[in-house]
């Protein structure tokens, strides 16, 4: 029975013999009046991409800003060549240039900007790109581990030992970001090669936004529940949290086909 059930539901398939799920959920919270947030989710594509970008900048400069990062990086992305990290890369460079080319062209002096985080998924690997705040963790069953860097003045104060952790959790500047795409005509960006995917493999990506959840129920709930429940449950508690920022969660959930 079950075996003629697999029969005729095969798992889907593909050419590296891997299933990606994905979850996705993204609100405005509690305070903001517009969601500058954005995310893009390309599970279908070979290698697999997903983005969160959250925008910054006056009046509706930011959720501009987040728009254009995701449409421009997911064009570069469909049309470099590999390998994947030089794809990631490549993407995100085009994504800055495209913010910052959009930005001149309001001509009146305003700057806008945005935080990139980008997990791709092919070739054999995963791999990282990141410019900002926003975060990726690894989701274990023991550990939520942030596989990003916060590009931020007290970040980057307590990485060189000028800061302790707790000083810089309260620092001023906590917010401050050092690096972020399309404020300037070239930008650095992050490159983590995450090793090859591995059954059961799962990641996190996120805004700022959803700092109201403390990490033990970001765990919790990443780890024990199928992604997109889990995405739209903790943009809810975050929500509940007080909101005070817009709040996105991309799940991603690695799994061997064969
Ligand atoms: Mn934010």
């Amino acid at each position: 029975m079950f075996s003629r059930w697999k029969k005729a539901h095969p798992p889907p398939r593909s050419a590296d013999g891997l299933a990606v799920r994905v979850g996705a959920a993204t609100d405005v919270g509690q305070v903001r009046s517009e969601n500058q947030d954005a995310l893009g989710v390309f599970p279908e594509e070979e290698p697999r991409l997903f983005v969160v970008c959250d925008g910054m900048g006056g009046h509706q400069d930011g959720g501009l800003a987040s728009r254009v990062a995701v449409q421009a990086l997911a064009e570069a992305f469909a049309a470099a060549p590999p390998p994947l990290a030089h794809r990631l890369k490549h993407a995100v460079e085009s994504a800055n240039a495209a913010v910052w080319q959009r930005s001149d062209s309001n001509g009146d002096g305003r700057r806008m900007g945005t935080t990139c985080t980008v997990l791709g998924i092919g070739e054999g690997r995963v791999v990282l790109a990141h410019v900002g705040d926003s975060r990726a963790y690894r989701v274990t069953d023991a550990a939520l581990e942030q596989v990003s860097e916060d590009h931020t003045v007290a970040a980057e104060m307590q990485a060189t030992g000028v800061l302790t952790a707790t000083e810089a959790a309260r620092h001023p500047r906590r917010h401050a970001l050092t690096r972020a795409l399309g404020t300037a005509p070239h930008v650095e960006v992050l490159i983590r090669d995450l090793g090859p995917p591995r059954d059961g493999d799962k990641f996190l990506l996120c805004s700022d936004g959803l700092a109201p959840v403390d990490h033990p129920e970001v765990l919790r709930v990443a780890r024990d529940y199928e992604p997109q429940e889990a995405a739209e449950w903790l943009v809810a508690q975050a929500n509940a949290g007080g909101g005070p920022d817009n709040i996105t969660v991309v799940i991603v959930e690695v799994a061997a086909t064969e």
